[in-house]
């Protein structure tokens, strides 16, 4: 899979989310993908609402690979922030997710700048 193609997807995919920003990934290796959004677990008028409240894409995306036993050494990650306009936007990994891609041995991650 090319760069542009998995953008695409993961752009697709960010169309999913239910939290106030749209977030998209994709995972990739040789001959397999798997995707996941953000999805909140809960009410976003909830008062102590905090991100621990809702599934990252790139939580969603490896656990999904991790349910179809996707070998994920060397495989690479692609995750997209859209706005409600379509435009993208920056994002970085937070911690919790920054220490799971490093567990489960992702080689290469892209965020949007
Ligand atoms: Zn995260």
């Amino acid at each position: 899979m090319k760069l542009d193609e998995a953008v695409m997807i993961a752009v697709n995919e960010s169309h999913q989310s239910n939290a106030k920003y749209h977030l998209g990934a994709v995972i990739y290796s040789a001959n397999k993908f798997v995707t996941g959004h953000i999805r909140n677990l809960h009410c976003t008028h909830q008062r102590n609402a905090t991100p621990m409240n809702s599934v990252h894409a790139e939580e969603m995306a490896i656990q999904r690979a991790l349910r179809i036993e996707m070998n994920l050494n060397n495989s690479t990650m692609v995750v997209v922030r859209i706005n409600n306009s379509g435009m993208f936007r920056c994002s970085y990994p937070c911690d919790e997710c920054r220490r799971l891609i490093n567990s489960v041995g992702i080689r290469t991650v892209y965020y949007c700048k």
